[in-house]
């Protein structure tokens, strides 16, 4: 008999199940897949720790989740900086001088505005949609080679019909700075993702390749449940949209393939949005060969596919909210994490989101 069942061993499920049993509860960790940490799980290949569910770079300005997680890995001095391509030309993530240099020769923030200004004169009221948002910010040229087709093929949607809120996620600067976050901790745990979940579920019980729909489970009191909604209400309100990718890792002998973590093909004809070289997010990495992904954006299909980033605009938040009324109504379940709140949290967001939670529940 266990206090607690819960579903799924990504940061929400650990830090929940780690917590709990901190505080004396019996509990059972299940996940589907064959490994612990959803999708920040890393796998060392030849001295390389490999992202094997695409990039993950911990940024955050709370210091509470900084010390939290620093109780269980040390972060080197990671920033990301990552490059765009668009048919050759490279430019600088996110928007900022440098980007603007390199489009238009500026060299001045005043002289950058204007540009910006003048070419976001074709938008007439406020911005209703991440192509109005993005040309407003940033201007018709930025938009055209580095956030359109990126965009397009990264969530398979035309950007007009995309929410707002997606490109605001990326600073722009009116400085020389390439650094993609804002927050005031920034790193990549040294030695990979996987050993965090570790740590945390150390002396728990987990079971792997357990699906919760389908086998047989002890009993137990309470779920906390981080799989996707819908699912679990057998999509009865119509079924959630995500997005997903397919990530292609290959083993290169060269040492360095690509100079930089991160590249994104920002070009219409290029399928993959990005290309990841994992040795970057170690700088003193300085094994012969190298690992590569190549990620490719996929039609979701809730029956054959894993579903990795919800896609929140209003038709899709409002189906939410029924499945999330349905959910406040059961007693003894909990639902948290990204799929089950269907919220494009970050890391950071997640952790803080469990260990409020876990505050209350305890
Ligand atoms: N984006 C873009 N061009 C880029 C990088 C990002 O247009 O080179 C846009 C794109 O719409 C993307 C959004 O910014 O979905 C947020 O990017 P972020 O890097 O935060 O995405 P994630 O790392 O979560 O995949």
């Amino acid at each position: 008999m266990y206090d607690y069942l819960i579903v799924g061993a990504g940061f929400y499920g650990s830090i929940c199940a780690h917590e709990l049993t901190k505080a004396g509860k019996k509990v059972l960790v299940i996940d589907n897949r064959s490994h612990i940490g959803g999708n920040c799980y890393t796998e060392n290949r030849d001295e390389i720790n490999i992202h094997i569910y695409g990039p993950h770079i911990f940024h955050t300005s709370n210091e509470d989740v900084w010390n939290w997680i620093n109780q269980f890995v040390k972060f080197n001095n990671y920033i990301n900086t990552p490059v765009a391509n668009y048919k050759g030309e490279i430019y600088s993530l996110p928007f900022n001088m440098w980007t603007f240099n390199k489009l238009w020769g500026v060299t001045t923030p005043e002289e950058a505005k204007k540009k910006i200004k003048e070419q976001s004169l074709i938008l007439t009221g406020e911005p209703t949609n991440l192509e109005e948002q993005a040309i407003s910010l940033v201007g018709l040229d930025v938009y055209e080679k580095l956030i359109k087709h990126y965009t397009a093929k990264q969530w398979r949607k035309d950007p007009e019909f995309l929410p707002k809120e997606i490109i605001k996620r990326l600073p722009v600067r009116f400085t020389y700075d390439n650094n993609y976050f804002n927050d005031r901790y920034q790193g990549i745990p040294i030695g990979g993702y996987t050993q965090i979940f570790e740590k945390l579920l150390e002396g728990i019980d987990v079971r792997l390749n357990c699906d919760y729909f389908k086998d047989t489970l002890p009993e137990f009191d309470k779920v906390i449940y981080t799989g996707s909604i819908d699912k679990f209400f057998d999509y009865k309100f119509g079924e959630l949209e995500y997005k997903t990718t397919r990530f292609d890792h290959v083993k290169i002998n060269t040492e360095n393939y690509q100079g930089s973590a991160i590249m994104n093909y920002t070009d219409k004809d290029t399928e993959y949005t990005r290309t990841i070289e994992h040795k970057h997010f170690e700088k003193d990495n300085k094994t012969d060969s190298t690992w590569v992904t190549w990620e490719y954006p996929t039609e979701y299909n809730s029956q054959k596919t894993e579903p990795y980033y919800p896609v929140n605009d209003d038709e899709n938040n409002k189906k939410y909210q029924k499945y999330k009324l349905a959910s406040d109504d059961l007693k003894g379940i909990h639902f948290g994490g990204r799929l089950a709140e269907y919220k494009y949290y970050d890391m950071h967001q997640v952790i803080e989101s469990a260990l409020n939670f876990i505050k209350k529940e305890i």
